[in-house]
């Protein structure tokens, strides 16, 4: 079973697809992780993500491509956080898939409004030191100014201020429309209300999968 699981930033799509992979026995696959470990290594990934771009559609697959060959070495049984970003990537992805005699069963939708995003997203806090994230509501240092692992400041960075984060998300809902009309075409859509407390969430979509 392949599964895409997608939803804005503050989401918390990141921490149930760790919970569905490691309850469904699923290989985690996070762009984000990917192309900060392959910036390491490939002076052309590490440009594109030094200016903050996103790689062109061409090159964000056939990084991920060839990591699922190394890394996973299986067209099965992969849980996709961050991929596909939009409808192209997906088209790709679906027929890379077909050639290879699998598929995507399904694709996860962890629904926030806006209003919950900005809360959540507004509440973020970075150590001016160390650049450990914490957050005030879901995940709060000892002291809200102060740092639990090195003692620095904690500050709110400038692209999480209201303004910026408004921007962010009306850019999301823009390229993520199109492929949630697909998804519900395709009969793979699974939607699931992100307000929820994290454990009524992974338990909705645990016994969705028939797991417990
Ligand atoms: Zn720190």
């Amino acid at each position: 079973m392949n599964i895409l699981i997608f939803g804005p930033q503050a989401s918390g799509k990141g921490t149930q697809a760790h919970i569905l992979a490691g309850k469904l026995g699923l290989f985690y696959l996070s762009t984000g992780d990917l192309f900060r470990k392959l910036s390491e290594k490939d002076s052309k990934v590490k440009r594109v993500v030094e200016k903050g771009e996103l790689p062109s559609d061409e090159l964000a697959f056939s990084l991920l491509k060839r990591f699922i060959k190394d890394e996973h070495g299986s067209y099965q049984n992969i849980i996709f956080d961050g991929f596909p970003r939009n409808v192209n990537q997906y088209l790709m992805l679906k027929r890379w898939f077909y050639k290879n005699k699998s598929k995507i069963d399904y694709a996860i939708l962890l629904d926030i409004s806006d209003e919950e995003a900005i809360r959540r997203l507004s509440a973020r806090r970075v150590c001016s030191d160390c650049k450990e994230i914490f957050n005030l509501i879901t995940n709060p240092s000892k002291n809200p100014k102060v740092c639990d692992k090195c003692g620095g400041e904690l500050v709110q960075r400038e692209d999480d201020k209201p303004e910026a984060i408004e921007k962010r998300l009306s850019l999301y809902r823009n390229v993520t429309k199109p492929l949630i009309d697909v998804f519900e075409k395709e009969g793979v859509l699974k939607k699931v209300n992100g307000e929820q407390p994290i454990e009524d969430i992974s338990r909705e979509l645990l016994s969705f999968f028939g797991k417990q």
